[in-house]
């Protein structure tokens, strides 16, 4: 939603408008929290206890001394997943409210239990993924009750939105953007505009996630199938937290930002785009070890062998081989793999 502060000068001649005024005077709540113009606050969202602890996700609103749009930045769906989670932090440090154009929602760690918890992919409250259970229930498990409030009152008071992720625990990856595919010319262009403004070389089009509202399952098919425009970054691997992959992220976000016009300033954005289409997540045929044939990032051809499950002994259970030629976005990077879990996902290269 656009919030724009109209002149009290323009308001005393104009009475019809008094509900607007208040309106834009209003501030701007998340949570407990609210901020007015050119203000910044950081807090708690609380997901009360039920039949488990409940968690406290930690958000703030940066509330620009300027008008423009409301961009919602998630961190942390996966607890394991750092990169982001850093660069919030960066963003709440060194965005000026008095700079900014517009309102900053940030979720600094959206699965608390994931994250204190150090698990990969599921919560270790009610074992589910935070990002297959959108847009969450106001009295279900704790991952569905923290989709509920994030849905609710994240998402779905934000014009823009950026789901940051990284490859989880497990996972090597080579940095990329998924870009939301409705069909619909106006919503897809700006999810486009974001994807390139967040300035990755690799843009996954994502095709295979139109999901309705009711069943959204994922961050970003949240705001999309509501239509608010979004895309999910992936910057980092394997539970590193380094400058480079934070910087990744952190660059990304004020890109967007300037895109946006929230941020004066040129978009650095990369103009070398790979685009990728038709990808394919790759599952363990059994559980045991496995050891990767290839590295994030690798070009594949079909039936070229990612690698190889062994048993505990080091005995050969399965190959695992790529169903088409294409690019290696990730690949598992740590032994252990469950049947039917990840081991790695390919996309077909794709017209620009
Ligand atoms: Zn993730």
């Amino acid at each position: 939603m656009q919030r724009w502060k109209i002149p009290r000068t323009a308001l005393a001649c104009v009475a019809v408008l008094a509900g607007s005024q208040a309106l834009a005077d209003d501030p701007v709540r998340l949570g407990p929290l609210q901020a007015r113009a050119g203000e910044a606050i950081s807090g708690y969202i609380s997901i009360d206890a039920l039949q488990d602890a409940g968690a406290q996700i930690p958000v703030s609103i940066i509330q620009g001394a300027k008008p423009g749009p409301t961009l919602a930045l998630i961190a942390g769906t996966h607890g394991y997943e750092y990169p982001g989670i850093i660069a919030l932090q960066r963003i709440r440090q060194g965005v000026d409210p008095a700079e900014l154009s517009g309102t900053l929602l940030l979720v600094h760690i959206a699965n608390p239990p994931s994250f204190y918890g150090r698990t990969i992919y599921y919560s270790p409250a009610d074992g589910k993924n935070l990002n297959r259970v959108y847009p969450g229930k106001a009295d279900g498990t704790l991952s569905e009750r923290i989709a509920f409030a994030i849905t609710t009152q994240v998402i779905e008071q934000a014009d823009y939105l950026v789901d940051l992720h990284a490859g989880d625990g497990n996972e090597a990856l080579r940095p990329y953007v998924y870009l939301p595919q409705t069909g619909q010319a106006n919503l897809d262009e700006k999810s486009r505009g974001l994807a390139v403004a967040f300035g990755l070389d690799h843009i996954v089009l994502d095709k295979g996630r139109a999901q309705p509202p009711e069943a959204s399952l994922y961050t970003d098919q949240t705001a999309i199938s509501r239509g608010i425009p979004a895309i999910t970054s992936e910057t980092g691997q394997l539970g590193l937290s380094d400058d480079y992959w934070v910087s990744l992220a952190e660059d990304g976000i004020l890109n967007v930002m300037r895109h946006l016009q929230m941020l004066p300033g040129e978009v650095k954005a990369n103009e070398q785009v790979v685009w990728l289409e038709d990808y394919e997540i790759i599952r363990a045929p059994a559980g045991g070890i496995f050891r990767p044939a290839v590295r994030d990032g690798y070009a594949i051809a079909e039936q070229g062998l990612l690698g190889e499950l062994v048993d505990p002994f080091g005995e050969r259970i399965a190959e695992v081989r790529a169903p088409f030629a294409g690019v290696v976005n990730y690949v598992l990077g740590t032994p252990p793999v469950s049947v039917g879990e990840p081991v790695a996902m390919i996309s077909k290269l794709a017209q620009p």
